[in-house]
């Protein structure tokens, strides 16, 4: 096994492109793509443009510019954002499908959502300081394997580009999640959550013909003392590390996902976390804030101004600045939030936690029923009238 990874090493190839004839050529490519698509849903060119337009408004103010410097391609597709959707795929049929839908109606197109966060376990062998499951972490499941299944289906029945198994550890429960994502209907990315706890080759190959489409690791420092103590456990850093090399042997797309402390923010450390990434080949970074939920809950955890500027101006630099076109793609959920509003609690995402319950989005746990007992559909509805308390 070793040697397989270390025969992946020597083969591996970066799959970030940053030559701009490419990267624009992919971009000219897409937004073609995007017309004909449109054209397709509403068989109305006016209807169309207008819809499409005002997506591409909501867009720059996501990320806060129009044009993208870099991509990832990994094997046969393109990714251009930390668990985004393969570009040109079914999935990102259904990622436009579902954004245009919510400007201006689709005919026949019920209401989906972009991103669903499922929390498929409440087993875990880590503590890690932020989790946001960490009290509902037990040794007993809330969801059968068929109830989750019952849950994929129900949404994308209604149209969901992507699903992300979160926990827990969903790697606690690999049998059952490789049985999830042999019952998975095309129209959907599936991507995994991790601290990378078991996640070794022979899991990574097993994950990747099952159809899953991505992994998120968790690393929340570059040095292996201060990770193993956040999360505490002394094996978490080597497990992450295992996992993203596997991962990569097997060429599936992989982003690191930092809870950025304002212990952690500076500078200097964000530009060496970046760095680690940029030496291990890995192209997106995701920076999520912490915030007062689960074992952070009545936490003075909250980020200061000071400190989400920098978290900000790495963003920008890392993302649209020359110098950095060869480093990682960054990510910054705060900041794409705050400059575009919430697009959780039902609207394009939303977040369904260990024990079945509806909830706006990872962060914020005011619930909105269970999924086991409940109508769904009325219980999104809710929620999407109350809307993010948050942003
Ligand atoms: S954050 Fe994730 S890995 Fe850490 S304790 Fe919570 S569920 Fe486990």
């Amino acid at each position: 096994m070793i040697e397989e990874i270390k025969k992946a090493q020597q083969s591996f190839k970066n799959p970030l492109v940053t030559n701009r004839l490419h990267v624009r050529l992919v971009f000219l490519i897409l937004k073609v793509w995007y017309w004909w698509y449109a054209f397709r849903l509403y068989k109305n060119p006016i209807i169309a443009v207008k819809s499409l337009n005002k997506l591409e408004q909501l867009k720059v103010r996501f990320f806060g510019r129009k044009t993208f410097q870099k991509i990832s391609r990994v094997e046969d597709g393109y990714f251009w954002m930390a668990g985004g959707p393969k570009l040109f795929s079914p999935s990102m049929k259904t990622f436009i499908k579902v954004g245009l839908h919510k400007i201006i109606p689709v005919k026949h197109q019920k209401n989906g959502l972009q991103v669903l966060f499922l929390a498929i376990t409440r087993k875990c062998p880590l503590r890690c300081e932020h989790c946001f499951e960490g009290p509902n972490l037990a040794r007993t499941e809330s969801l059968s394997v068929q109830e989750l299944k019952e849950i994929i289906h129900h949404f994308q029945e209604k149209g969901v580009a992507q699903i992300q198994f979160s926990g827990g550890e969903p790697m606690s429960r690999f049998d059952d999640m490789i049985e999830l994502l042999e019952s998975k209907k095309s129209g959907t990315d599936f991507w995994l959550n991790t601290s990378g706890f078991l996640l070794d080759l022979e899991k990574a190959r097993i994950l990747k013909k099952a159809g899953l489409t991505g992994v998120i690791v968790s690393l929340d420092h570059f040095e292996e003392d201060l990770h193993n103590a956040f999360r505490k456990n002394n094996d978490a850093y080597r497990w992450a590390m295992r996992a993203i090399e596997a991962v990569k042997a097997v060429e599936m797309p992989i982003t690191l996902s930092l809870c950025a402390t304002s212990e952690f923010i500076t500078k200097e450390n964000l530009f060496k976390y970046a760095m680690k990434g940029k030496e291990m080949g890995v192209t997106f970074i995701q920076l999520l804030e912490p915030k007062q939920v689960g074992f952070y809950e009545n936490k003075d955890i909250l980020l200061s101004e000071e400190k989400k500027k920098i978290l900000r101006d790495f963003y920008f630099l890392m993302a649209f600045d020359n110098r950095y076109r060869d480093w990682p793609i960054v990510n910054y959920m705060g900041y794409h939030n705050e400059s575009a509003g919430c697009l959780g609690a039902g609207d394009r995402f939303l977040y369904i936690n260990s024990k079945g319950e509806i909830n706006a989005c990872p962060f914020c746990h005011k619930n909105y029923g269970n999924i086991k007992n409940e109508d769904i559909d009325a219980n999104i509805m809710a929620m999407k009238n109350e809307s993010c308390p948050l942003y």
